[in-house]
């Protein structure tokens, strides 16, 4: 049998897989990263289609504007670990358009701007929007400092971090997105705050206050691009593993990371081939990586993260327009579709009912390298139960049955009839026109149900003990959105947090 060794095995190449594998590679450790799927990226990757690129899970983030700035850790890492490479372009002062029934609303990126176009819409709740926006600031830096502590070995290291970013208070996970809603007199200003609830996959009744105050304040300082795609996390980050001799191996899943007595030693590969390392930082998924263990070892921590739930589902019509969709009414801005006044809900019945909420992103209008002003694209997202898909699960790619292709053109039919609805000027340069279901997701990612976001951001999720980098199985490390927080800033910083547990120096960059 063919066997290898390096210093640092990593499973995955998504951001937090690449952050971990860059980082550890400017250290001069020999990495090697394993990934499953043909392309290397994860859900940074994009894929074409005739004369149209997409982009398979970044639409926007925040927090990357200006790497010089203390506060922009996700734009410092990722300044650092791209040597420069990776550039943003921020989208339009008014990044997210939100279109309810009868009326719309602007989210613009400078929060004062924001708090006084919310004040606007009630005079009367102004007292309550003060209080909401104060404490979303400190259930945001609170839950921060809860999921860095989580991230840390030992005693040393959290102190330290409690000085730079604060102490987190235990029952920030308590209250509901719902409740801090209910204060509000205008029902229009309780929307408002609660509507991009689809950045973190959980629904205002459902989501800790603290996770939609992490997400949707990760955009108060503007929301931005990749500029060249978001292929370019990829391609700038496999340059820096490749200059520095590290090995990268798409089509290569893990079956089984190797342990014995609590110590790992390597992974088995799906066609028996092993490769031998001292450390594996594992970014496939928390439950995946336990299920994946050599069997006898670690049993305890296998069954209590068995008992998490996967997040919300989603499906993704992907379309392409041939003529300049700009003249059309299309902007950079994201659009959020509320079709009726009751903003939190999940697409349970796709073939039977419309979407009650649709996240459009013109990808090619936020791209200042997009290169054909002719073919543009869209995302149109929406988040849905997986339980309409679940009996399609045991097919495989390629091979899905009769049923399943038939509910697929229903569906596609149903949410084409909804964009055209909202953006009838746009419908005749439609092109082209393809979906993916939970089922194209759970194939890119890995991950269960084809979750969006890995793991349901519950708090039982975000304070379970056994959810930590650190495993109980000496040298195998987690990383990956399920270990910090969703979105490409949290799966980033796990990649880095992972890789200072290896070369303690690193902890550096996170806490300077
Ligand atoms: C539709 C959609 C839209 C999104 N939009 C945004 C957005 O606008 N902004 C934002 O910040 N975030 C967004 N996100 C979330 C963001 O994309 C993720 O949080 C982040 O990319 C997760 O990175 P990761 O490294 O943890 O996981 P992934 O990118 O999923 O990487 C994990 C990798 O592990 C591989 N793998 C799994 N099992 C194995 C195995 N056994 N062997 C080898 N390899 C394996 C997988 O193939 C995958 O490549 C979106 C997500 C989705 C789905």
């Amino acid at each position: 049998m063919d066997t290898q060794r390096f210093d640092v095995i990593i499973i995955g190449s998504g951001i937090s897989g690449l952050a971990a594998a860059a980082a550890l590679a400017k250290c001069k450790r020999r990495v090697v990263v394993l990934e499953q799927h043909f392309q290397l990226g994860g859900l940074t990757q994009t894929f074409q289609r005739s004369n149209y690129i997409f982009a398979a899970g970044v639409h926007y983030l925040g927090g990357v504007a200006q790497p010089q700035r203390r506060a922009e850790l996700a734009g410092r890492l990722l300044h650092w670990l791209s040597n420069g490479k990776l550039q943003f372009k921020a989208m339009p002062s008014s990044y997210d358009v939100l279109q309810f029934p009868d009326w719309r609303f602007e989210v613009e990126s400078s929060a004062s701007h924001f708090a006084e176009s919310l004040g606007r819409l009630s005079l009367y709740d102004r007292a309550a929007l003060e209080r909401y926006l104060s404490a979303r600031h400190s259930a945001r830096q609170d839950l921060f400092a809860l999921l860095l502590d989580k991230a840390m070995p030992g005693t040393l290291l959290p102190r330290l971090a409690r000085l730079r970013y604060g102490r987190y208070a235990p029952d920030v996970l308590q209250t509901s997105t719902a409740q801090m809603l209910k204060p509000f007199k205008d029902p229009r200003v309780a929307a408002v705050l609660g509507a991009r609830w689809g950045c973190h996959g959980m629904v205002p009744s459902r989501a800790p206050f603290a996770v939609h105050a992490l997400t949707t304040g990760s955009y108060d300082n503007g929301a931005y691009y990749p500029v060249g795609g978001p292929a370019k996390f990829a391609k700038t980050l496999l340059a820096t593993i490749s200059a520095a001799g590290g090995k990268l191996r798409p089509r290569t899943k893990v079956v089984e990371i190797c342990s014995a007595h609590q110590r790992v030693s390597g992974v088995r590969l799906e066609n028996g081939e092993v490769i031998e390392a001292p450390v594996v930082i594992s970014t496939m998924g928390a439950r995946q990586t336990a299920q994946s263990l050599s069997s006898g070892e670690a049993l305890a921590w296998r069954e209590s993260l068995a008992t998490l739930q996967p997040g919300v589902s989603c499906v993704s019509l992907y379309l392409g327009f041939y003529g300049d969709i700009r003249e059309y009414g299309a902007t950079a801005s994201n659009v959020w579709i509320y079709e009726d006044e009751e903003i939190g809900r999940i697409w349970e019945k796709p073939t039977q009912e419309d979407a009650p909420t649709l996240f459009v992103s013109f990808s090619s209008l936020k791209d200042p390298e997009h290169p054909d002003p002719l073919h543009h694209t869209a995302e149109i997202i929406v988040p849905c139960a997986f339980a309409p898909f679940q009996h399609w699960l045991q097919s495989s790619v390629g091979q899905r049955p009769v049923g399943y292709k038939v509910d697929k053109i229903h569906i596609t039919q149903r949410l084409l009839a909804q964009f055209k609805r909202h953006f009838p000027k746009l419908a005749p340069l439609i092109d082209f026109y393809e979906i993916s279901t939970p089922l194209s997701q759970a194939s890119i990612s890995g991950s269960d149900q084809g979750a969006m976001y890995g793991l349901e951001m519950s708090a039982e999720r975000i304070l379970h003990p056994g959810l930590r980098l650190q495993t109980p199985v000496a040298g195998l490390f987690l990383a990956g959105q399920d270990t910090t927080s969703p979105g490409i800033a949290g799966a980033l910083m796990s990649g880095v947090l992972a890789a200072a547990h290896v070369q303690p120096h690193l902890w550096w960059r996170v806490l300077r």
